[in-house]
């Protein structure tokens, strides 16, 4: 499967904003976007105007980096959050974080986003009993996800459920960092989702 494979702080830099990407470096002053805070490359310190396709670009672009989607699977998100009832940017971002590998991040259970990927790709990851290594895969209200009890022995998995007992965690979720499990208690609302997207933007831009 395609990825992104060149250095993760560059995509914070060239959307202008911390992102989140890489756990706890983030949240110390090694993190890039606090030491230089320009876009990345030889014309980094020189763009200024941006047009509103730009605008709109940037916006579609933070939030697929923010879920690391790739182009084509974040269309599609789009093109079933136009098929759904109600407002489609709503729609598109409740998408997004039900994919399992954001609702492990959101519960505490990995640093990251590309951790949680990671992990869940490894089949470290129960859904309602069962082993799901697809971090697209959606959650529904009611699914409870675990880790799996092999994997709780692990180093990685003990330090885990430490930092979790400290991690505030959505109220559309219920996490137990004792016994590594959490739980969808309904599907997030907008006011619930923290991520900072113009949604609105990304809708303008592929309806063009
Ligand atoms: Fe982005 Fe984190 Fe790198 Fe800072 S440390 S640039 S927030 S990925």
């Amino acid at each position: 499967m395609a990825r992104y494979k060149d250095s993760t702080c560059r995509l914070c830099r060239r959307e202008g904003t911390k992102l989140f990407l890489k756990g706890d470096r983030c949240y110390s002053d090694k993190c890039a976007v606090a030491r230089r805070s320009y876009p990345p490359g030889q014309h980094g310190q020189g763009r200024k105007k941006v047009s509103e396709y730009g605008l709109q670009l940037r916006e579609k672009q933070k939030v697929r980096r923010i879920y690391g989607i790739l182009e084509r699977q974040f269309r599609n998100y789009f093109e079933k959050a136009e098929r759904q009832k109600g407002v489609t940017g709503e729609n598109l971002l409740i998408l997004l974080e039900r994919r399992l590998d954001n609702v492990v991040y959101r519960l505490g259970f990995a640093d990251s986003r590309a951790e949680a990927r990671t992990l869940v790709r490894h089949g470290h990851f129960l859904v309602n009993g069962r082993k799901v290594n697809i971090p697209s895969y959606l959650v529904r209200p009611g699914d409870t996800i675990n880790v799996r009890e092999k994997s709780q022995a692990s180093p990685r998995f003990k330090e885990i459920a430490e930092a979790a007992a400290h991690r505030n965690v959505p109220a559309w979720l219920k996490a137990d960092s004792s016994t590594l499990q959490g739980q969808v208690l309904a599907l997030p609302t907008r006011e619930q989702i923290d991520t900072p997207a113009q949604e609105h933007l990304i809708v303008e831009l592929y309806s063009r």
